[in-house]
């Protein structure tokens, strides 16, 4: 079987903001070749962002099927912009101009990061093609103390 040298070195993939502000090689420390590093606006896990983590999956099941397998770290942040996407106004003038759905933008407001870390983890675990091998936790980085702690379980 060829390996996947591609794999990430620490075994992480982290799905997060496009704010410059969160920018992972610096708030994880990380270095070339550590992760595999995804953003979007908010950090969201939208059906696209699914799709990739599912295309490593099967990779790693194709291709080195004994492992190793990687944990998907979801970070959403303080202070997050996407949360202006919760003003009705400005969220109705950018469906109109760019032709989007209007309540999709609407889910993608980051404005308690805790909550939609969650909610991505559960998003992530039940889209298709996703393995239990992948682990995936969510976690929050709050821009005022540089601190990435994991977003508390809500039972
Ligand atoms: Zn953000």
């Amino acid at each position: 079987m060829p390996s996947i040298p591609f794999h990430p070195r620490t075994g992480l993939y982290v799905i997060t903001c496009i704010d410059p502000r969160v920018d992972p090689a610096a708030f994880l420390g990380l270095r070339l070749g550590d992760a595999i590093v995804q953003r979007d606006i908010g950090g969201r896990v939208t059906p696209a962002v699914a799709r990739d983590v599912a295309y490593i999956a099967h990779l790693v099941r194709s291709k080195t099927p004994e492992g190793p397998w990687f944990e998907v770290a979801i970070v959403h942040h303080t202070d997050c912009g996407s949360a202006l996407l919760a003003d009705d106004d400005l969220r109705n003038d950018f469906a109109a101009r760019i032709g989007a759905s209007e309540r999709d933008l609407a889910d993608t407001a980051v404005l308690d990061p805790a909550s939609t870390a969650r909610t991505d983890v559960e998003r992530l675990r039940a889209a298709p093609g996703i393995p239990d091998e992948v682990a995936i936790a969510g976690y929050v980085y709050d821009l005022a103390t540089g601190v990435v702690a994991e977003a508390p379980r809500v039972s």
